[in-house]
């Protein structure tokens, strides 16, 4: 399918003329207390009043510019554009689907470039997937950021730069939480967020602030290949929804699918998962499955997952295979797809087919990857220093 001529190719890259001054979009409020008062723009006795101010223009109002501040008086103002910014990283390309999926390419430093999609009509209205990392190290043979070596971990920073980034497109600076366009976010974009957790722990804190986006945790869902030893603290820290990337209902298939398998098998991924604090009927753990055509889409296979799940508070989501340029795998027939929902369905679990969006932009589920190279530290550390300059 041609993909809708929206794709701009946005500016030419200024981040190396990017200042070097501290930005504040990003920090936890703890965060910015402490920035306020070490630059010593504020002082120690005003700090919780002010960085409440600050707070709610930085992450409710969403501007990006001390001069909008209009509580904040013109002095402070521009004493705190003296030494802090709140500028978005740059964003070096945006894509429009034909079905309203919108995906955007931002680059967070030089040769480091992630993406972020849009989807409409998911969750409550609508679903940014979010990226975790560039690139990843887990090699799952079905997905396409899975060809790409991990450049780096992202910062929580940078991570809430892609909520924003989204708000910024969709004009929701501020947004009432009943007529949002985004409503849910769903860490299902490039890399392994169990391999990034502190920082994804510190973005889920930023976004699901009241006085900020105020995201509810409910509402945010962290998808893993299955880090079994992170789970707890997963659910300790963050509260958020959990995913589960399954894909195969035995080791053997597993362990080529999802190679991170043979280090924690299904066994103990399901006893990792029994365990995740909060799980209930209300709160129930999402399994994903993969429909690869010939591989793992056998009637016995549906009926070997609804075993495994027995117990355990769950919900089905089946994604038929996105391809991309290169796959190895073909995407289940839809009879066969639908064969094997019937099976769940009869089983108690409902409307498990996962709508594929965003395929005529290679926006769609396990579809994602950026040019990013894998570059050497001494590089990385120059391409910095350059734009620190
Ligand atoms: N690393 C995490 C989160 C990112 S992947 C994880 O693996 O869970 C988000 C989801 O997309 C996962 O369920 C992943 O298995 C799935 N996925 C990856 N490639 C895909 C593809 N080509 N088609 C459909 N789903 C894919
Ligand atoms: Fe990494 Fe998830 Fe892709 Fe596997 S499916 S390679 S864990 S991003």
């Amino acid at each position: 399918m041609p993909s809708l001529n929206l794709s701009q190719r946005l500016a030419p890259d200024r981040s190396a003329v990017r200042s070097a001054r501290p930005n504040l979009a990003g920090l936890t409020r703890d965060e910015l207390a402490a920035a306020l008062v070490e630059s010593g723009a504020v002082e120690a006795a005003k700090a919780k009043m002010r960085t409440g101010q600050l707070w709610r223009w930085i992450h409710n109002t969403g501007v990006t510019d001390f001069s909008a501040m209009s509580n904040v008086g013109k002095d402070l103002q521009a004493s705190l554009a003296e030494r802090f910014t709140l500028d978005r990283p740059e964003v070096v390309e945006r894509q429009v689907s034909r079905d309203g999926t919108r995906k955007w390419l931002i680059r967070m430093a030089p040769g480091v470039e992630v993406e972020t999609v849009y989807i409409p009509d998911v969750g409550r209205a609508g679903a940014l997937c979010v990226s975790s990392q560039v690139g990843c190290t887990l090699n799952c043979t079905f997905c396409h950021t899975g060809t790409q070596a991990l450049v780096r971990n992202l910062t929580a920073a940078e991570i809430v730069a892609q909520v924003q980034i989204a708000k910024d497109d969709l004009g929701e600076w501020p947004s009432a939480k009943e007529d949002r366009a985004l409503s849910n976010i769903v860490f299902m974009g490039m890399g392994e967020p169990l391999y990034n957790l502190d920082e994804v722990a510190k973005a889920i804190e930023i976004i699901s602030d009241n006085e900020g986006i105020a995201l509810s945790r409910r509402r945010i869902t962290v998808s893993t290949s299955g880090v079994v030893p992170e789970l707890k603290r997963l659910g300790e820290m963050t509260q958020a929804m959990l995913a589960i990337s399954l894909h195969a209902t035995n080791d053997a298939l597993r362990d080529e699918l999802v190679p991170l398998n043979r280090k924690y098998p299904i066994a103990v991924l399901m006893d990792g998962v029994r365990a995740y604090p909060g799980l209930s009927n209300a709160r129930r753990v999402t399994f994903e499955y993969v429909m690869l055509k010939g591989v793992n889409d056998s009637p016995a296979e549906a009926r070997a997952l609804i075993n495994l799940m027995k117990g355990v508070p769950a919900k089905i989501n089946l994604i038929p295979f996105n391809p991309w340029p290169g796959s190895p795998y073909v995407c289940s027939d839809w009879k066969t797809i639908e064969t094997f929902a019937a099976i769940l369905n009869r089983a108690g679990y409902a409307s498990p087919i996962r709508t594929p969006r965003g395929r005529d932009i290679l926006a769609a589920c396990g579809q994602l990857k950026s040019e990013s190279e894998k570059i050497r530290a001494s590089t990385r550390r120059r391409l910095q220093a350059a734009d620190a300059a």
